[in-house]
């Protein structure tokens, strides 16, 4: 059984301490900056802290302080592996189940350290020492802030808050999700008043686009969107062959299965990107409908109800029906 009382831990925490922070595969906005402004908060505490991510991610990410220090499991995997085994404590942010730490999901399983999650997926399952688990917090950057006051602290510096809130932006859909609370937004304000620009952060995720993934956007909109009215459903597909015509790079995509939802009586979006020996798929829903028990149902996948992923090994068209 994993604790919610972090008093022990935080008298661990009051010497210092060797620490590793790891996060998801294909690591999102909400995913790097919560272990960066995690990493950034520890640091000022004294600690000595690595972030190790599983895989690549978007260039759009990499402008958050502290992004230089990050070790890529995949193609160091040596390095990764014995920086994680040597840390005494294993902060586990923005998931809740090993395998979707994707090749780490060995090493988090056998390495004996201290293991903390922080997350706000729903289902936890209990593979570590100590739980932050809140379903109902936008992001796990929001929870960042809640642990640093459990801590008896605050959040320090601008650094720290820059990461958070991008975190708290990509993972709220730029506040609009009805998971942003008053707390967010209280949050939000302590992370201001700390110097963070909101508009730079914004422009830094938002307005740093290729020419090629604009008009990429444009073709799933105008050539490869399907709408099924009648099921309240509408989805985008793109092969391996379309990714090439638009010189695809990762994050490419990120988003635009959000478009198919702002057409009226549309409730259930999703997209299916081919990808090597799979097929990568996202859904979204507005209102009731569960994503998160349909990707796990059809697609050996997960998230949260009304945003979720998961993967197909059939054909693009076999997937799509
Ligand atoms: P996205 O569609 O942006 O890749 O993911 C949306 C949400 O679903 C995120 O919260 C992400 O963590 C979760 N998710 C995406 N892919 C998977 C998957 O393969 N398995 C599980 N369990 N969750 C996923
Ligand atoms: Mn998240």
């Amino acid at each position: 059984m994993s604790k919610t009382d972090f008093t022990e831990l935080k008298k661990f925490l009051s010497t210092t301490r060797k620490i590793a922070i790891v996060a998801h595969k294909s690591p999102d906005g909400d995913a790097i900056g919560s272990s960066l402004g995690l990493y950034h908060y520890l640091m000022y505490k004294g600690h000595s802290v690595q972030v190790i991510m599983p895989n690549d991610y978007p260039t759009f990410l990499k402008w958050m302080p502290g992004n230089d220090k990050i070790v890529l499991h995949e193609g160091n995997e040596q390095n990764a592996e014995a920086l994680i085994n040597d840390a005494e404590v294993l902060f586990c942010l923005d998931f809740n189940t090993p395998s979707r730490a994707f090749g780490l999901e060995e090493v988090l399983r056998k390495s004996d350290n201290l293991k903390v999650m922080i997350d706000h997926h729903p289902q936890p399952d209990g593979f570590v020492d100590y739980m932050l688990s809140d379903t109902s917090s936008c992001s796990t950057a929001q929870l960042i802030h809640r642990f640093a006051q459990m801590m008896g602290d605050k959040i320090p510096n601008k650094e720290s808050g820059a990461c958070l809130y991008c975190g708290i932006m990509t993972d709220s859909g730029n506040f609009r999700f009805p998971s942003v609370t008053s707390e967010t937004h209280r949050i939000v304000a302590d992370l201001l008043d700390l110097g963070v620009k909101h508009d730079e952060v914004y422009n830094s995720v938002h307005n740093t686009s290729s020419e090629h993934r604009l008009r990429l956007l444009g073709y799933c909109l105008d050539d490869k969107l399907e709408v099924h009215s009648k099921y309240g459903t509408a989805f985008i597909s793109l092969s391996l062959d379309e990714k090439k015509r638009f010189r695809f790079e990762k994050g490419d995509m990120e988003g635009t299965v959000n478009y198919p939802l702002s057409i009226e009586g549309i409730n259930f979006s999703a997209i299916f990107i081919e990808a090597e020996g799979l097929i990568k798929c996202s859904f979204r829903s507005i209102g009731d409908f569960d994503v998160n028990l349909f990707a796990r149902a059809h697609f050996d996948g997960g998230g949260h109800r009304n945003a979720a992923g998961g993967r197909s090994d059939l054909s693009l068209e076999e997937t799509k029906k």
